[in-house]
């Protein structure tokens, strides 16, 4: 359970508009909180949730953590509060799961307080379970309040996003991101906050998950394989066996993002301008023998892949096809700096 009362750094602005509907006591019916992976969407949700049950909230309007709501709250064993999520083993938020919620809603709250449904990752709702909630939305149920959150808000129908407040949560500042980042890992330098940062794109939160789990390290090692593929020291086949059992989804955005920087680099931008300035003298040399051209269409089908990705595809077969298709990229297109 999130710290329900300590506000991350990069949550200071967002968190004077849910305080602003605290005061003003508007609270929106349904509130959508959009912002990529790794931002901390889930704890502002949470903290929100917290202060709006909160019998004695502190002058921030943050909740007190001691009154007796926030203990149950705390305990996750408050009954005025419901969250909805994909079950691990279903590919969707499905349809059951809200005509469930609809009809606990039709019930009164238990307390005096609000009713808080939380959905997280609410754009895995497949689309009768997104057609069902529209009814809740269109009939709100007396002083409940739904939170969606989601980093994929373009998955969401139109008709569900229209009926929301939304709060959009950007990247902090790097220099904000930082210096949260080293409080919670002392033991990182400069470079690897730097770096991990970077990998995570700027978001705190997934770059605090990676320096715990040493993703660094994974990365490297990829990054290393990646371009022994291309100088042909190494077998897709081989390779495709071992990365299919890693992190799928997070593989295929590293490749993404390294073909983004071969184009840019392509294209001679600085190494500040790529998305991985570290790799640069490894990249720099690889992108003056491939073919433009030919690297968008890899990008491109790179992208289709990255959408069968969460589907009960065969992913040995998946890496096999992307890692052969970019040896042979690196064989054909051996052209002159244009
Ligand atoms: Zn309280």
């Amino acid at each position: 359970m999130t710290n329900i009362n300590a506000l991350l750094p990069w949550h200071q602005p967002y968190w004077q508009q849910l305080q602003a509907y605290l005061q003003q006591q508007r609270i929106p019916q349904a509130l959508l909180i959009v912002g990529a992976e790794g931002l901390g969407k889930q704890q502002l949700a949470e903290q929100f949730t917290a202060a709006l049950l909160c019998n004695t909230p502190q002058a921030n309007g943050m909740a007190c953590g001691q009154c007796h709501d926030c203990r149950l709250y705390l305990a996750q064993t408050h009954p005025d509060v419901i969250t909805v999520s994909r079950a691990v083993d279903k590919t969707s938020i499905g349809v059951e799961q809200i005509r469930q919620l609809v009809s606990q809603l039709s019930l009164k709250p238990q307390y005096a307080g609000y009713r808080i449904v939380l959905f997280q990752a609410a754009d895995s709702m497949n689309s009768n379970a997104a057609n069902a909630l529209l009814k809740c939305l269109e009939e709100p149920s007396e002083r409940s309040v739904l939170i969606l959150i989601t980093d994929k808000p373009s998955k969401l129908p139109a008709t569900i996003l229209s009926r929301c407040q939304q709060l959009t949560l950007s990247k902090p500042d790097t220099s904000l991101a930082s210096a949260w980042l080293q409080q919670q890992q002392p033991n990182l330098d400069d470079q690897q906050r730097q770096n991990l940062l970077q990998l995570a794109q700027g978001a705190p939160y997934l770059a605090l998950s990676y320096a715990k789990t040493d993703v660094l390290t994974l990365y490297n090692r990829c990054f290393k394989t990646w371009i022994a593929l291309a100088k042909q020291q190494s077998q897709p086949i081989l390779i495709a066996e071992e990365w299919h059992k890693l992190p799928n989804a997070m593989l295929l955005n590293w490749m993404a993002l390294w073909l983004l920087d071969l184009l840019k680099c392509r294209f001679h931008a600085e190494a500040q301008a790529l998305y991985n300035p570290n790799l640069a003298s490894d990249l720099l040399p690889l992108a003056q023998t491939l073919s433009a051209t030919a690297v968008i269409k890899f990008y491109d089908q790179l992208l289709a892949q990255q959408k069968q990705i969460h589907t009960p595809i065969n992913k040995q077969m998946l890496f096999e096809a992307l890692l052969i298709q970019w040896v042979q990229l690196n064989q054909q297109t051996k052209l002159p700096t244009p």
